[in-house]
């Protein structure tokens, strides 16, 4: 296994740096400090052809340009302080009131105007037995988009010869704050512009009821004899015959421990690759890209409707306005902790 470090540019006269972690079977995946984005992931296909299997850039100004954050999708992002929405951008804390920015319709999204997506973390990356990895650690101050308590997040993304790749996600606090960490890669696994015939499987019973802007009503609804029904893995396509907009949807992972579960799968039957997602977490927000822009790089239009589907573990979304929902507040002296896993592989699948 090996890791390599290379310069991707200066923002606001900081560094930048990317980080290529390769293990034996050839699976490579880059990743830049600067919102701890992964920028690629290549892996082999059946016929032993490498591609990139996520959407992303590979140069740092692709990512700050004018035109990508217009209709900014957060393309392999670490996502905080508080992944997906709070609702009216409001919250209640040991009876304070606390406002967010409100970037999305009335509502906060994925950590604010300037949320972890976008800073610039210290970086350092290790070489252990087993994986490679590099460690990024950030201290968002108290106040910080709103967000009470100074909050000292890590997240060590490794990868080892199993094709694993581990994202470890640590913070600490100095008064009680809410957090729910995310990373937010679109996946792709085939060579098709769009994720229509990938399928998917996943290990949840129920999903979140939503309104028309996304907020949960705080009501879980049974996928039984819906489109949400991934227990057996079935292609993505055939939801969208119903749902115009493909699946924005946070699925119940019935994981109240805590503990390290498998959320389910994606699958990809012409390159044959497979994705198999393992985590900590209480839900999985499948997002299927319906609003990721059409780009043009270097003269080619790239990306665009369902080009990916995001599987972004996390805990439910609007956490702090169900008490029904599993709580996403971490108070002084308590450790926050998560880990999600994506492992990559070929198999012959019956689907
Ligand atoms: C959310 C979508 C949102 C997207 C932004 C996803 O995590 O679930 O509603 O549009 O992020 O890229």
């Amino acid at each position: 296994m090996q890791i390599k470090t290379s310069n991707f540019g200066i923002i606001n006269n900081l560094k930048v740096q990317l980080f290529t972690l390769i293990n034996k079977n050839n699976v490579e995946v880059k990743i830049t400090n600067y919102g701890g984005i992964i920028t690629s992931i290549n892996t082999p296909d059946i016929n032993n052809n490498s591609k990139n299997i996520i959407l992303g850039f590979d140069s740092l100004d692709a990512y700050t340009s004018k035109d990508y954050l217009a209709s900014y999708p957060y393309f392999g992002a670490i996502i905080g302080r508080v992944a997906n929405r709070i609702s009216n951008g409001k919250f209640e804390l040991d009876a304070k009131q606390y406002s967010v920015a409100k970037n999305n319709d009335n509502n906060h999204l994925h950590g604010g105007l300037i949320g972890f997506d976008r800073v610039i973390w210290d970086a350092k990356s290790f070489k252990a037995v087993d994986k490679v990895g590099v460690i990024l650690s950030y201290l968002s101050v108290d106040g910080e988009e709103g967000y009470p308590g100074n909050l000292k997040v890590k997240v060590e993304y490794s990868l080892n010869n199993e094709n694993e790749l581990s994202i470890n996600y640590f913070a600490e606090t100095n008064a009680a704050t809410p957090i729910n960490l995310t990373q937010h890669s679109y996946f792709n696994l085939g060579d098709e512009a769009t994720i229509k015939n990938h399928y998917l499987q996943l290990n949840c019973d129920k999903y979140t009821e939503i309104d028309s802007e996304l907020i949960p009503t705080g009501n879980m609804i049974s996928v039984k004899h819906t489109p949400y029904d991934f227990n057996k893995i079935k292609r993505i396509g055939n939801g969208f015959k119903s749902l115009k907009d493909g699946y924005d949807t946070n699925f119940d992972l019935n994981n109240d421990k805590g503990v390290l579960i498998k959320a389910g799968e994606l699958y990809e039957p012409t390159s044959k690759r497979l994705l198999e997602v393992f985590t900590t977490e209480a839900g999985i927000q499948v997002y299927s890209g319906g609003s990721i822009p059409k780009l043009k790089i270097d003269g080619e239009d790239k990306f665009g409707k369902f080009s990916g589907v995001a599987l972004e573990t996390q805990h439910f979304p609007d956490a702090l306005h169900h008490p029904n929902f599993q709580s996403i507040i971490l108070n002084p002296g308590e450790k926050y902790q998560q880990q999600t896993i994506y492992k990559f592989s070929v198999v012959e699948k019956s689907i």
